[in-house]
């Protein structure tokens, strides 16, 4: 893994902001972790996905529009479960309880990958090294998509704005098939390699991947025939797919995002602070849009997410009001979009942008 280190000569925000969030904790008598409403939007989540698997597998409506919509609602409500339980609990935001934040990060072994993974890939590789060529595994997509200025460019990258829908919504099998066995065969996760793995990981991933194989495989083609399995397999994997990567990628690749190469010199020094390169690489999105951070867990104030990621989402939209304050005391952007739209759009003429050769973003 590149060596990478952060200037530690202007620490006022980061001091500050830290400071006074915790004052809001405490004079709120609040926990930072979830609340009952957390749990119960858990609860609620994961009886839509039940019954709506029970009504597609083994009730079977015969309708082909009601099945197409019940499957755009089970592949939206995956990728929901993502965001909202296990998302917070692998973070360790859930719950006080580290044995209830452990349960509901199985909540990605749920949905077929292995969260063993997902805790050094997200928690420690892209929120350290935010949009760190080299390290952020988040932005390291070749040969197909460049979402950085340091990338190596090839001529297919013209077209990535057209085609990269399509590859968002393979993602969830690209994972769940290939992904996660290349991370457990090299022990690796991009450059960074893994620490040795206990018997009980080596236990979880197998199990993981024979329950998906039963749970979203087997049963189904054995209660539906291979046929209509197939068909509904690949069209809800194709919406949870792009559900998932366009709200984790409205974040950070987007047009005033900044971006850092570790990937040539394997030697870099960031000329700032921490969080204030946090403040930099990040993007919050439609924060007054109540059924959008209730739907996408929070991963609308990502700027608040990646300064206090042991915070529950559920307290994200009180905590922005303090970081922005705390921002403009101190002179340090508060990036922001003000509806979903612009935040996609924004997205999407960033990757073009870097699909364009001669364009020089860093
Ligand atoms: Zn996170």
């Amino acid at each position: 893994m590149p060596q990478i280190s952060f200037a530690t000569n202007n620490r006022q925000f980061h001091v500050e902001v830290n400071d006074r969030v915790k004052q809001y904790f405490k004079d709120n008598h609040l926990s930072q972790r979830g609340n009952g409403k957390l749990f119960f939007k858990a609860f609620f989540m994961f009886a839509v996905v039940f019954t709506l698997y029970y009504t597609l597998v083994v009730a079977q409506p015969e309708s082909v529009a009601i099945n197409f919509l019940l499957l755009t609602i089970f592949g939206t409500f995956l990728a929901f479960i993502g965001f909202n339980i296990m998302h917070d609990s692998c973070h360790g935001a859930f719950s006080d309880n580290s044995k209830v934040n452990d349960f509901f990060g199985y909540s990605l072994n749920f949905l077929g990958a292995e969260s063993y993974f997902w805790r050094l890939k997200h928690n420690v590789l892209h929120h350290t090294y935010t949009n760190v060529d080299g390290v952020d595994d988040d932005i390291f997509k070749p040969p197909f998509l460049r979402m950085s200025p340091n990338q190596p460019y090839n001529s297919l990258h013209k077209y990535q704005r057209n085609y990269m829908l399509f590859l968002y919504g393979i993602s969830t099998l690209f994972w769940v098939f290939y992904m996660d066995f290349n991370k457990y065969f090299t022990n690796k996760v991009y450059t960074t390699d893994l620490p040795k793995r206990t018997f009980k990981t080596h236990v979880t991933f197998w199990v993981t991947k024979l329950f998906y194989v039963c749970f979203y495989i087997a049963f189904p083609i054995y209660m539906l025939g291979f046929g209509k399995f197939i068909v509904g397999y690949l069209f809800y994997n194709f919406v949870m797919g792009i559900v998932l990567s366009v709200v984790f990628q409205l974040a950070h690749v987007v047009e005033g995002a900044i971006f850092a190469d570790a990937l040539d010199s394997g030697v870099l020094a960031i000329d700032e602070d921490w969080a204030i390169f946090q403040m930099k690489t990040t993007f919050d999105f439609c924060p007054d849009n109540k059924f959008i951070t209730w739907a996408v867990g929070g991963l609308n104030f990502q700027v608040e997410h990646h300064l206090f990621p042991k915070v529950s989402h559920v307290h994200y939209p009180q905590i922005r009001k303090i970081v922005k304050e705390v921002a403009a005391k101190h002179g340090v952007p508060h990036n922001e979009f003000n509806s979903f739209g612009e935040a996609v759009r924004s997205h999407f003429n960033m990757m073009h942008q870097l699909g364009q050769a001669e364009l020089a973003l860093a």
